[in-house]
């Protein structure tokens, strides 16, 4: 789609530091981290947040995929955080669906 942030991602025309990919998302290190490991996966098809998802079989491969990325990245025993903001109220920011996977630190309850 034109004019998505991680659309130009997945094309390779915005740089980004890809940590996993699969043939359906690619995962990419948060440019601006919240955690020691704060990584997002991103799949490679336009859908601008949950509430348009249609496809069970893409929320699998982004969970699965945000499983792969903790183990890969060391934080599958510690712990870590999977968050996928939805709409503005969560703090949703790029309208191109994204999970993320935050770990590497203690995370706080409820979160703000
Ligand atoms: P959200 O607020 O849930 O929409 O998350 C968007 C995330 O994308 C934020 O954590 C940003 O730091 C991150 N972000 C924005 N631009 C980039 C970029 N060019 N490369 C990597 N991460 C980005
Ligand atoms: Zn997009």
């Amino acid at each position: 789609m034109a004019d998505c942030l991680f659309c130009g991602i997945v094309k390779g025309d915005v740089k980004a530091e890809v940590v996993y990919r699969t043939p359906t998302l690619l995962a990419i290190k948060d440019i601006n981290p919240q955690a020691p490991v704060h990584v997002l996966v991103i799949p490679t098809q336009h859908v601008e947040s949950l509430n348009e998802v249609d496809d069970a079989e893409l929320l699998g491969d982004l969970l699965m995929a945000a499983r792969e990325v903790a183990r890969q990245q060391r934080i599958d025993v510690r712990g870590y955080r999977v968050v996928l903001n939805t709409k503005a109220e969560s703090g949703q920011t790029v309208p191109h669906i994204h999970v993320h996977v935050l770990g590497g630190r203690a995370m706080h309850w409820p979160p703000g």
